[in-house]
């Protein structure tokens, strides 16, 4: 495997970091993550977009244009030739000698192979519970998953697939993932505020259009206990259902028929792509 760590091509094993590194020393980077398929980077704009957002964010800059880095991560995914890629673009706080103060910062990109959901997975769904926790700066996609990775023995307990966080009774996302819910109303709801803003959850609410009325506003805890459909979205899961929350069924614990057609409707987009339709 190749990767790129600050102006060149390297093989995976020697993309290495000094360990003064502020990622290292404090935790202080960012990153974004894609996938390509067909050797096509899927959704590249919208996650240039994310990455340089995140970098202003940390008060970081990225030593590249957008369009440089498009070229670097197209040529990256050409040289691995691998169809169906996890591409992780990773900027971190640079080495520090403080071990506090921001450097120049290091840019490291990875391309591996990487495990989709199946069509297997759709029809399963998935059993969250529910853990009230706000992720820092929300809306930068920061190396911080730290009560994500923490709470994994309590999912094993509890023999759950995942977590729902909220915060002062809304809920947010999931450590990896957004959420959405179809109301009572029969409205598709997710929440605005106090998330990182998916690429997916973008492409879900483009494609909703003119299938019902979508709503980005604040979804309450006890809301989704009685939401008729309720499915996560992920660049590695697309669209998954959700059957149960804390124990209790959402809908009839099957996949409904909104989560269905919008399922129906990504996998058709990322077909597209695929036979090389543009990505806006
Ligand atoms: N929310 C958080 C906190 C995430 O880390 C992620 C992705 O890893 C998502 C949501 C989903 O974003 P995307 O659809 O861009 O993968």
């Amino acid at each position: 495997m190749t990767a790129w760590i600050n102006n060149r091509f390297v093989p995976y094993e020697e993309a290495l970091l000094p360990v003064s590194d502020l990622s290292i020393q404090r935790g202080y980077a960012l990153f974004d993550f894609l996938r390509s398929v067909n050797s096509i980077p899927l959704f590249l704009p919208g996650h240039l977009d994310r990455f340089f957002g995140s970098a202003d964010g940390l008060h970081l800059t990225v030593p590249y244009t957008r369009d440089q880095l498009g070229a670097v991560v197209q040529e990256l995914i050409q040289r691995n030739g691998i169809d169906e890629a996890g591409i992780r673009l990773m900027l971190t706080g640079g080495s520090s000698p403080d071990t506090y103060h921001p450097t120049t910062p290091n840019l490291v990109i990875t391309c591996l192979p990487v495990r989709t959901a199946t069509n297997e997975d759709f029809e399963k769904g998935l059993r969250l519970i529910t853990y009230e926790h706000q992720r820092e700066l929300p809306h930068i996609k920061s190396i911080n998953y730290l009560t994500g990775v923490w709470l994994q023995p309590l999912l094993r307990q509890q023999q759950a697939d995942d977590v729902l966080y909220h915060s002062k009774g809304l809920v947010t996302e999931l450590p990896r993932s957004n959420v959405f819910i179809v109301s009572k109303e029969g409205s598709l709801c997710t929440p605005a505020a106090g998330i990182l803003h998916g690429i997916t959850r973008k492409k879900v609410l483009e494609l909703a259009g003119g299938l019902l009325p979508v709503e980005e506003r604040a979804v309450a805890l006890e809301e989704i206990y009685n939401s008729s459909e309720m499915f996560i979205t992920s660049t590695t899961r697309r669209l998954l259902p959700v059957r149960e929350v804390d124990g209790r069924l959402i809908g009839n614990g099957k996949p409904g028929s909104v989560t269905r057609e919008l399922y129906r409707r990504f996998r058709e987009l990322e077909e597209g792509l695929r036979a090389g339709g543009p990505d806006r």
